[in-house]
């Protein structure tokens, strides 16, 4: 059984844009219902059928937001509850796009028009920097020649969790689909190889620069 790591008090935040987009993006793959049931596991009760304003206050501590994760794994077990937030993820890159792509400026003609590899590197950073300016999440990215390593020092989705296999599995599925909707349709390999909650000093997700079709 998974009990809470030594580190579960927080005083890191989502804003509440941040965590709205997580909640819709569940909605779409488990329904209203699906959400509002996590929901009632967690500490976020309060949530249920009254998501947070569309705003960047930033409301929602990283314990809620590690526990809404958890929350997913006990109701669904953590193979399903795997796959479900690798979805919720890849739905998360869309509204967030819709909230974030105008004011980042990735939406521009110019950005689609560069290259697929500097569209990459663009993205990438811009992508770390949405998180660092408007959460208190962390993310440093190292650029290696093959693969892109985003290493998130401060994570909100396993914070408080202690877990046999790195848990982030909804910050794998947003690259997912950041990388799909930057490449125009193509797929990347995504590993999460460290976790906070496996006791790493971060969490990290390598990205294979070169696509798989
Ligand atoms: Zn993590």
């Amino acid at each position: 059984m998974e009990s809470p790591g030594p580190l579960a008090v927080s005083h890191l935040f989502y804003p509440n844009k941040m965590v709205r987009i997580v909640l819709l993006a569940m909605e779409e793959v488990m329904g209203r219902n699906g959400v509002n049931a996590v929901l009632n596991l967690s500490h976020l009760r309060h949530l249920v059928n009254n998501f947070p304003p569309n705003n960047f206050d930033r409301q929602i501590s990283f314990d809620e937001m590690g526990g809404l994760m958890h929350a997913l794994d006990e109701m669904y077990g953590p193979r399903s509850g795997r796959g479900l937030a690798l979805r919720a993820g890849r739905a998360c890159f869309k509204y967030g796009l819709k909230e974030f792509g105008p004011v980042l400026g990735i939406s521009d003609l110019a950005f689609r028009l560069l290259p697929l590899n500097m569209k990459l590197k663009v993205g990438a950073n811009v992508f770390a920097e949405t998180f660092n300016k408007f959460s208190d999440q962390m993310v440093k990215i190292d650029d290696a020649e093959d693969r892109f390593i985003w290493n998130i020092t401060q994570c909100p989705v396993c914070w408080g969790r202690a877990t046999d296999q790195p848990c982030c599995h909804l910050a794998v599925g947003i690259l997912q689909e950041s990388l799909y909707w930057v490449s125009g349709g193509k797929n990347f390999d995504v590993q999460e190889t460290a976790c906070i909650a496996c006791g790493d000093e971060a969490c990290t997700i390598v990205v294979d620069k070169k696509a798989l079709d």
